[in-house]
């Protein structure tokens, strides 16, 4: 299922950072927790009923050293490109200013739906004040107040009632969805292209595909792919899509919709912090994620160059040690080939259910081998395990006390199971409940 995305768009000082904090809450932490994954507070998951929904605060993206009115327009453009619905947020303490006209004209020839919020409406004495706002004609505006956390309740009842109904992804199971992430000008877009060769297809008419249009199917050996768009792909131009924040939006949101993720490397430049940054959050949301290195025909190469660069990436990818590494050129399209049997292996561990019996034949044998240390005079008691999930593997282990069971025990417990049934390319999660 796809989430839909709703945008906060307003003038700065409006209260748009209070507003996200107050919808986000804590559930950023999947972003923030991870180490090296971006810290920015501007992309986050929110939820309000049944609905869950990414959350983008477009004023936290800063256009670098554009005019104010060029920024202000283009965080306006962005979350009329990315939003199912936008919320436009005005402030009761100035009334309507002139960049609040700018701003709405904008939103207003979007025809996407639009939720005006009048905010710091901090006590009910100030509801009056909110009539002005009809003059920006989006209807009837929703006071709030961010610092105080009024009327947002009212106001989300609006935006979810504004989601879109072909949000149901096309659940065929027997097409892998993957996308490719990674820094502009590794080689994206040209990896892309060489696959799909001469027979492209952008396939906007196939179900479920619907919102981006610019998807890809693609078949090889008969297994069918669906290649998701990210921004590297898209019609470039705008100011925005230049900023690396934005690119990063648009690769959280491909990871969203992918099986299988693609972290593209330029075999030129060696690894940037950025690459790490991306590849985090595609390991936190539990995708399977296989490691391109491009660009390897400009490689002076020897005999133990390849090596090299397999250790570069180990050292520095230490959470992706399950991620097989692909050395690639788009541009001479050597190895390209080997690129969808991996991914369609990957996939197939992504969604692999093991027997309960073998798994915990190979947990009591390690047991054995390697007993859990104690701790503070107690030992960790592990009484079975058993699989819960699939995409990507998800054990649960019954344990004396979950609080016994450290990072480095899981770790240990977890490259067992990896020995045993393999699960290359993709994560698994190991959960520790107590059972007594
Ligand atoms: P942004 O620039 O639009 O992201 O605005 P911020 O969220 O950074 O808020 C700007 C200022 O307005 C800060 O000093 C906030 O504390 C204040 N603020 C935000 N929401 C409210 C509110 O509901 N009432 C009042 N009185 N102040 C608020
Ligand atoms: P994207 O921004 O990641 O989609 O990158 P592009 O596919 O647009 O490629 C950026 C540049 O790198 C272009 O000039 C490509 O021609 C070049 N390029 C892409 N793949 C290769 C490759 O395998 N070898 C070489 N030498 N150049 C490449």
């Amino acid at each position: 299922m796809a989430k839909a995305t709703v945008a906060i768009v307003g003038r700065p000082n409006v209260g748009k950072s209070t507003i996200f904090n107050r919808i986000v809450g804590e559930r950023i932490s999947i972003v923030e927790d991870s180490p090296g994954v971006t810290r920015d507070r501007i992309y986050g998951t929110g939820d309000w009923l049944t609905h869950e929904f990414h959350l983008i605060d477009t004023g936290g993206i800063d256009m670098g050293d554009a005019p104010f009115l060029v920024e202000i327009r283009e965080q306006a453009e962005l979350a009329i490109e990315e939003a199912d619905v936008i919320i436009f947020i005005v402030s009761a303490r100035e009334g309507v200013t002139s960049t609040d006209e700018e701003v709405g004209k904008i939103l207003f020839r979007s025809k996407k739906p639009v939720v005006l919020a009048v905010n710091k409406v901090d006590n009910p004495e100030m509801k009056a004040d909110v009539f002005e706002f009809y003059s920006l004609g989006f209807g009837e505006p929703f006071p709030i107040s961010g610092s105080h956390g009024l009327g947002l309740g009212d106001m989300l009842d609006e935006v979810v009632r504004h989601f879109p109904s072909d949000l149901e992804e096309s659940e065929d199971e027997d097409i892998i969805k993957f996308s490719l992430i990674g820094r502009p000008n590794v080689g994206k877009s040209s990896i892309v292209n060489a696959l799909l060769g001469e027979d492209r297809v952008i396939v906007s008419d196939i179900a479920g595909t619907t919102r981006d249009a610019t998807d890809s199917a693609y078949e090889f050996e008969g297994q069918k792919y669906t290649i998701i768009d990210t921004a590297g792909m898209r019609k470039k131009g705008k100011v925005y899509e230049k900023t690396e924040k934005y690119s990063v939006l648009r690769a959280l949101k491909a990871i969203d919709r992918s099986d299988i993720v693609l972290v593209v490397l330029n075999g030129e430049e060696g690894i940037l912090e950025q690459d790490k940054k991306i590849a985090g959050y595609a390991h936190e949301a539990g995708r399977g994620i296989i490691i391109v290195v491009n660009k390897w025909d400009v490689v002076e190469k020897d005999d133990k160059t390849m090596k090299n660069f397999e250790e570069q990436i180990r050292a520095h990818f230490q959470f992706l040690d399950y991620a097989p590494i692909v050395f690639v050129s788009a541009k001479t399209k050597k190895r390209l080939i080997t690129l969808p049997p991996v991914i369609k292996m990957a996939s197939e561990n992504h969604s692999l259910r093991v027997q309960s019996s073998v798994l915990n034949e190979i947990i009591m044998d390690a047991i054995a081998r390697n007993p859990a240390p104690t701790d503070k005079g107690r030992r960790l008691k592990i009484l079975y395990a058993t699989q819960v999930g699939v995409k990507p593997p998800t054990f649960v282990v019954f344990v004396n006390d979950p609080e016994l069971m450290h990072f480095s025990y899981e770790r240990f417990l977890e490259n067992r199971i990896r020995e045993a049934f393999g699960f290359e390319g993709t994560p698994i999660k190991m959960i520790a409940r107590a059972r007594t």
